[in-house]
């Protein structure tokens, strides 16, 4: 069998130029840019590379971005005031607070002072809640993602058995939400799981986001099963995935790479969010 290596570059190159037009369409009529606002706290490298991605995504997009570089001595007021502040400003559609955070940081109230029209990340209760409820307006963009690149391919997840591995609030558990919305049978898998290829040995769609190098192998997965690899984990300079691409080469039907699977996607589904919190906030909604 030979695999299907399911690109997202192409795609997420495609979505953003589609976003371009959108924004240009807009500005033809007289309107704003989009405006969405990164705020970045302290000098994680791996942060930095993805604001910076963030930013020229925008750049490419018309999305005018406002970068917010705060020392790591950032006290919690000086974040509740920023975001306040952003909430109130006109020309800010969208606000992204970039993770993790430094320890003495708590995510949950920044991202609960986050307004939640503005909230492009989908990390507030209120998004949420709503994905929960099926009602998906904004959606974490990774899973956002990955869901636009199983449309792209025409995977069919309807009445399928899935399995999730990891479950996080910001990737494994709104992906496994969507998966639900879409009528997929879905086991959702973590750490504590005590038996992981029991699981993923049933399932004809395996989604991994755990940042495990190689944790799904050949012989924890059907012949034929589809892969998407979320995980990224950076092992002397290269970037490699949870699955083992390359043992899984001839007995996966399909798997998606990393880097350029997944990981484009995401950066594609931000612009997404920003037109959509824009639209709705300039009035253009339909
Ligand atoms: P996280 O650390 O918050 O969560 C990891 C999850 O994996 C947890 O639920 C944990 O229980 C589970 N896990 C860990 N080890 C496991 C094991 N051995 N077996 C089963 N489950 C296990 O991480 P996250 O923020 O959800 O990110 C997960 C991965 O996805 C990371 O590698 C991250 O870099 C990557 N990621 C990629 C993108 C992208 O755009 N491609 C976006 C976000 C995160």
């Amino acid at each position: 069998m030979e695999t299907r290596i399911l690109w997202g570059k192409e795609l997420a190159q495609a979505t953003i130029q589609k976003v371009a037009q959108e924004v240009e369409n807009s500005r033809n009529q007289g309107k704003r840019p989009p405006g969405l606002a990164v705020i970045l706290v302290g000098k994680d490298p791996a942060s930095q590379i993805y604001v910076s991605h963030k930013e020229q995504a925008c750049k490419r997009a018309g999305i005018r971005s406002m970068g917010f570089r705060l020392p790591p001595s950032t006290s919690m007021d000086e974040m509740l005031n920023l975001i306040k502040d952003l909430n109130r400003k006109e020309e800010v559609d969208g606000i992204l607070v970039q993770l993790p955070l430094p320890p003495h940081l708590d995510a949950s109230p920044i991202i609960e002072a986050i307004d939640p029209i503005k909230d492009v990340d989908g990390f507030h209760p209120i998004n949420m809640g709503k994905l929960a409820l099926g009602d998906e307006g904004m959606v974490p963009c990774t899973p956002k993602g990955v869901m636009a690149l199983l449309d792209h391919y025409g995977i069919e997840v309807e009445g399928q058995e899935v399995v999730v591995v990891g479950a996080s609030n910001i990737v494994g558990k709104p992906l496994a939400l969507l998966l639900v919305n879409r009528m997929a049978t879905v086991t959702v898998c973590h750490i504590k799981t005590r038996d992981l290829a029991s699981h993923t040995q049933k399932a004809q769609i395996i989604f991994t986001a755990t940042g495990v190098t190689h944790l799904i192998k050949k012989e924890m997965v059907p012949r034929g099963a589809i892969i998407f690899d979320i995980g990224i984990s950076r092992v002397r300079d290269k970037i490699l995935g949870d699955a083992d691409f390359e043992g899984l080469q001839g007995w996966a039907q399909a798997i998606t790479p990393v880097p350029g699977g997944v990981g484009p996607m995401t950066v594609a589904m931000l612009m997404v969010n920003t037109l959509e919190a824009y639209k709705k906030r300039v009035g253009l909604e339909r």
